[in-house]
């Protein structure tokens, strides 16, 4: 599973366009940036209302402390008779106080004396004992009202100015500074709201009084730290573009790099620098070519032919095995189109066995076994030994689905993992195609031989068809066709070539025997080197 994900994250990232790493990388790297210093942002505003908002609550019950005090020097104000000494004594407390503008006693029977002849507001509705509230007068003005209702009513007013010149100071378009209390609050512009008459959208810090009866609050938008982050960090940002651009090329570099990297295999399927060889696979009785092998080559557009051991590794690591194999299928099918076969011939294609775990492969296959059909042809999909196909449920249903279609199956490289029996049996393989070191080594390595000689057998029991790789020379072929192995494939043969090449070679052939003309086979060698 990891490998799957592994393997399309891989092919998705090396298959992408430059241009789209770059976007990619420095739009990453400036989102993560602007994260970090959107938080950090964050944070330092977060401190700045706290320390703010302390500062000015702290200013605030200075203030009110002291017009605290006085209302008790206005509680001790006897009023009996008259009110010229109350007014008096009134008068001079608020003139002590700063920013008191008013101050009143009222009787238990209801006479009251004020700081200001020519007033006489006593408050309504007031709770018992002391309490502050913010009083909004018909002129839109405010008062900060403090009061002490016992037998007596006390009261002292004072200004909201020095208040709205602190709030004015903390307040700009982006933040704004209450003065709370209870659900009522005073504003920067001196105006006296409700609550909820402008509900803060953003952070914002709230500290209340010591004894609980107003407090401060302090909001800043979303808006304005979006935009002091962008303000304050724009060089960060910026640079942080640079290093996603930076980091991009670094990534670029390291596959280009990377000889036969994903990326250049990715572009090299989009601008079609790969193409296909047909190596002849012929019976070893008369030589008759009864089949071929579809090869892979690469023309890279800077260092030329590119040895397939190098990218046919390289394009597996890299996750792009299917899409590349994909584009040969459909130019395997395009070329074949336009050849006669002879009869029951078989193309073999290279198959990854990532590939034969997805079900697309049959869609892949599809239009190419259309073709084949109408010539007669038979599909052969080759699947490694080296890699064990997956045991799982689609990996049997591809295979299951791809037999029903005719597709005929091929263990390649045999003899060189670890399948046994079993695995045969399993996969149920219609050929098994001997890795060339066992040819190489008839007459030097009798272990080898031995199990040469031995596979006949075996494979007659298992009922597969058996083809013999890299068969070089007229001794090999002696030798395997004498032994009774049935088909052959192998520069002895012919080379890898062109379908050009291939074309020639088989109408060419039809007319001659090839079981005992190796000059003719030699000479078969030559189209791919020239065509590399
Ligand atoms: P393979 O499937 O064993 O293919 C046969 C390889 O043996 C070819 O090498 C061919 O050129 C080489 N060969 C054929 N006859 C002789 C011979 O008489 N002597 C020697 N010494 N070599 C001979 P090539 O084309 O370089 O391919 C190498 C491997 O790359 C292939 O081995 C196959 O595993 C893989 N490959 C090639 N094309 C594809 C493809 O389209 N898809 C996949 N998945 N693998 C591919
Ligand atoms: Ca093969």
């Amino acid at each position: 599973m990891r490998n799957l994900i592994r393997a399309q994250w891989s092919r998705y990232a090396l298959s992408a366009r430059p241009v789209v790493v770059y976007a990619v990388m420095v739009c990453a790297s400036l989102l993560f940036s602007l994260a970090v210093a959107f938080l950090y942002t964050l944070t330092v505003e977060k401190t700045e209302l706290r320390v703010q908002g302390d500062k000015l609550l702290h200013q605030a019950e200075q203030q009110l402390n002291q017009a605290g005090a006085s209302l008790a020097r206005v509680d001790a104000v006897q009023v009996a008779d008259g009110c010229d000494l109350p007014r008096q004594l009134l008068a001079s407390v608020v003139q002590a106080t700063p920013h008191a503008r008013y101050a009143l006693k009222v009787t238990p029977e209801g006479h009251g004396c004020t700081s200001d002849m020519s007033r006489m507001d006593v408050p309504g509705a007031m709770q018992g004992g002391r309490s502050l509230q913010l009083v909004a007068n018909a002129d839109g003005s405010a008062v900060i009202r403090l009061a002490h209702r016992g037998d007596w009513i006390s009261v002292i007013e004072l200004g909201p100015e020095f208040l709205v010149g602190w709030l004015a100071q903390l307040s700009d378009d982006d933040v704004s500074a209450r003065f709370v209390v209870g659900e009522q609050y005073l504003n920067s512009q001196g105006a006296v709201l409700p609550k909820d008459a402008e509900p803060a959208a953003g952070i914002a810090y709230a500290a209340q009084s010591t004894n609980g009866q107003y407090g401060v609050m302090l909001a800043e938008s979303w808006g304005a730290l979006w935009s002091r982050t962008l303000l304050y960090h724009a060089d960060a940002l910026l640079l942080a573009m640079v290093t996603g651009a930076v980091l991009a090329w670094a990534l670029l570099r390291r596959r280009v790099a990377r000889n036969s990297s994903g990326w250049e295999i990715a572009q090299g399927i989009r601008n079609k620098e790969f193409f296909t060889h047909y190596q002849p696979i012929v019976a070893a009785e008369n030589g008759e070519c009864v089949g071929v092998e579809v090869l892979a080559r690469w023309r890279h557009p800077v260092q030329g032919a590119i040895r397939s051991d190098l990218f046919i590794p390289a394009a597996e690591d890299a996750g792009l095995i299917v899409p590349l194999t994909r584009y040969l299928i459909r130019r395997v099918t395009k070329e074949l189109k336009q050849v006669a076969l002879p009869p029951g011939f078989f193309v073999g294609i290279n198959i990854a066995a990532e590939h034969l775990g997805m079900p697309d492969l049959v869609e892949d296959c599809k239009v190419l076994l259309a073709v084949l059909r109408e010539k007669k042809a038979v599909l052969v999909l080759e699947v490694s030994e080296r890699f064990p196909l997956p045991e799982h449920q689609v990996t049997h249903r591809v295979v299951q689905d791809l037999r029903q279609m005719g597709v005929k199956l091929a263990l390649d490289d045999f003899g060189i993992g670890h399948a046994d029996r079993n695995y045969l049996r399993r996969w149920g393989f219609d050929y098994l195609k001997v890795e060339k070191g066992y040819v190489s080594a008839l007459g030097k390595d009798s272990f080898k031989t031995n199990i040469l000689d031995n596979l006949l057998l075996t494979s007659q029991q298992l009922g597969v068809q058996v083809i013999v790789k890299g068969v070089e020379t007229q001794g090999q072929q002696n030798y395997l066709t004498v032994k009774g192995f049935e088909f052959l494939q192998g520069f002895y043969f012919g080379k890898p070539m062109t379908l050009n090449h291939f074309r020639q070679w088989l109408y060419s052939g039809i007319t001659q025997d090839r079981t005992h003309v190796p000059q003719r086979a030699a000479g078969v060698g030559k189209p791919e080197a020239a065509s590399r």
